[in-house]
């Protein structure tokens, strides 16, 4: 028997992969217009790095981190998200010292889920971590960027934007009291996973997707009632703003977001289209992570998009671009072997000339017509021919692809025609 795939960790194959660059390309030039940089790091962490970050008594940490021990006997783990990593670098390389990061990464993250459509075990984030800015503008400017996104793509429409405060640790520990004397009166019917965090993380049972417990939370009591003046000043002006930009939002006092580093601001932007998978990108502030995490108390705000569901939702709207399958724009076809080395130089002065077209030549044997078939398969808007006419007067045969007429015109005409083509835009 062949060896498979992981279960839960899909390919993604050639057919695929040109929406992937698609979105990515739109995303590298939006993020550009916002000043942010791009941050790498490593898909393999510390464990005690997760644990900390982003809390013992969340379902990541609890039951869907990929852990191992090292040849040497450390624990790692597959990075679940990317913010602990993003931070850990930033705290590191002292990108934090009296100077503010507007950082953005992309890449996979790993959770020991249950497959299905819109959940993996390898799946990838790209997302956008801010530091040092305390402002609320700067929550309301990652949820513009990520709405931006939305535009460029087509997709606005599909989304609506959940927003919450789950307010400073101040009064958060002053929800918890309202929160866990509420939940100790429906202990019995509430599911097991939120019975045993009662006790051990209450805001986690707001997080529970468990339909009959979401039912019983609807009568709890709301966080926002617990927010401090400075929490609630902060959550007024990130509204505002949103307002102010255009950006229509849904309050949604239940939203706690699945880690337990957030604080003050919230958000989801969630989809009807997607079945159960409906959270397309998530965020928040999370003032107090990088102290946490042992670097000077730096603030922070950030939001990660899963890009699977993203390609899902383009998907089912039909929203990419129609041209995406093409291979290329110009296709070199040879009518006797004696063409190939001028066949071949042909089309690196278009190379030259048009760094931006993708110009393939055709390799080895073949009749003309076999050739045009795969030029025609290719996607590309124009093929060149050469034959042994078209050698012995240094010309080359135009022939448009999508409808129009040939023409036998010299090398410079041809190089000239193919300037004129229209590029694939998203091509990075
Ligand atoms: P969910 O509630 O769907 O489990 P989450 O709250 O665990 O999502 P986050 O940790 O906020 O997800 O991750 C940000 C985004 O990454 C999610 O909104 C989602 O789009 C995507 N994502 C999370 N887990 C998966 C997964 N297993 N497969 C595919 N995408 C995922
Ligand atoms: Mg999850």
């Amino acid at each position: 028997m062949s060896i498979q795939s992981v279960r839960g960790m899909p390919d993604v194959l050639p057919s695929e992969s040109a929406k992937w660059g698609y979105l990515e390309h739109q995303v590298r030039q939006l993020f550009a217009s916002y000043g942010l940089v791009q941050i790498r790091t490593p898909i393999v962490e510390q464990t005690g790095l997760f644990a900390r970050s982003i809390g013992d008594v969340t379902d990541i940490v609890e039951k869907e981190m990929y852990s191992f021990a090292d040849r040497s006997g450390e624990s790692l783990t597959l990075r679940p998200e990317l913010t602990a990593g993003v931070v850990r670098a930033a705290i590191e390389h002292g990108l934090l010292h009296n100077q503010t990061q507007r950082l953005w990464y992309q890449g996979p993250a790993f959770r020991y889920e249950r497959p299905q459509k819109g959940r993996y075990r390898q799946f990838h984030q790209i997302g956008v971590e801010c530091f040092g800015i305390a402002d609320a503008m700067m929550d309301a400017e990652l949820i513009e960027i990520t709405e931006q996104l939305w535009r460029r793509l087509g997709i606005r429409e599909a989304l609506t934007l959940q927003l919450n405060s789950i307010g400073s640790p101040e009064a958060r520990s002053a929800y918890r009291d309202a929160l866990v004397s509420f939940l100790e009166q429906h202990r019995e019917s509430l599911d097991a996973d939120s019975q045993a965090r009662i006790d051990r993380n209450p805001m986690r049972v707001l997080d529970s997707k468990d339909p009959n417990t979401q039912q019983i939370l609807v009568d709890a009591p709301s966080i926002l009632d617990a927010l401090t003046d400075e929490d609630r000043a902060h959550f007024d002006r990130v509204c505002t703003a949103l307002t102010e930009a255009g950006v229509p939002y849904v309050i949604n006092d239940r939203l706690v977001r699945g880690l337990d580093y957030y604080g003050r601001t919230v958000f989801e932007w969630t989809t009807t289209q997607l079945g159960a998978q409906g959270t397309v990108c998530g965020g928040g502030r999370y003032d107090g992570l990088v102290a946490h995490l042992g670097g000077k108390a730096t603030p922070g705000v950030g939001f990660a998009i899963g890009v699977e569901r993203l390609v899902l939702l383009l998907e089912t709207l039909d929203a990419f671009p129609a041209d995406l399958e093409r291979g290329c724009e110009v296709y070199l076809m040879l009518q006797s072997p004696e063409a190939e080395p001028a066949l071949r130089r042909l089309a690196s002065q278009i190379r030259e000339a048009a760094p931006e077209l993708r110009v393939m030549t055709h390799i080895g044997e073949g009749s003309l017509k076999s050739q045009l078939k795969r030029a025609d398969k290719s996607g590309a808007l124009v093929g060149l021919i050469l034959g042994e006419d078209e050698l012995r007067t240094g010309q080359v045969q135009v022939k448009p692809l999508r409808g129009g007429e040939t023409q036998t015109v010299d090398y410079a005409d041809a190089v000239a025609y193919c300037q004129r083509l229209r590029k694939a835009q998203w091509i990075i």
